[in-house]
């Protein structure tokens, strides 16, 4: 296993949508391996592998509070009930959060690791982090639901955070 970089906005790649997996071989479960464990390594709560740079439809939730983290493949959301209003942040945006509209429970369904089709029905944090990553997987962040006006605002410190970083490498 390895512990993968994660990719900060404004990379560009943030913003592709996530090709289906056709095959689940062993490149996919080593990625869903590789992204438990950067997962853990970020105390995050899901992780898309975009966020890894990897345009594959596979996300990662650590479904609190229990500690498994459960791979999702080719996740959809087929139906969504009630809006609330909720507090968010990402691992692509380290520092900052926002509130966002999200449903009170989704129902999805997805291939598991062995190849399994897998229906489920989720509510509280699992809801929010099945929307969240299956976002990421269609190129979309929580900061698109933002007004434009905070949503430059995190970008633009992002990019000069990012910009810091480099001077000191250099
Ligand atoms: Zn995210």
């Amino acid at each position: 296993m390895a512990i993968l970089e994660i990719r900060i906005v404004p990379d560009p790649i943030l913003k592709i949508k996530a090709h289906k997996i056709k095959k689940i071989d062993d490149s996919i479960k080593t990625l869903a391996l590789d992204m438990f464990e950067t997962l853990q390594d970020a105390h995050g709560v899901g992780l898309a592998a975009n966020q890894v740079g990897v345009l594959k439809r596979v996300i990662v939730i650590s479904n609190a509070p229990e500690s498994d983290i459960v791979a999702y493949i080719n996740p959809e959301i087929t139906n969504r009930k009630g809006k609330r209003s909720v507090s968010e942040g990402c691992l692509s945006f380290p520092g900052y959060s926002g509130i966002v509209t999200r449903s009170i429970s989704v129902s999805a369904r997805y291939i598991d690791e062995a190849g399994g089709k897998i229906k489920i029905t989720a509510s509280d944090l699992l809801s929010q982090a099945l929307e969240h990553e299956i976002d990421h997987l269609n190129g979309i962040l929580f900061i698109d639901y933002l007004s434009k006006l905070k949503k430059d605002m995190i970008i633009k410190k992002l990019v000069k955070q990012k910009k810091g970083i480099e001077r000191v490498i250099v």
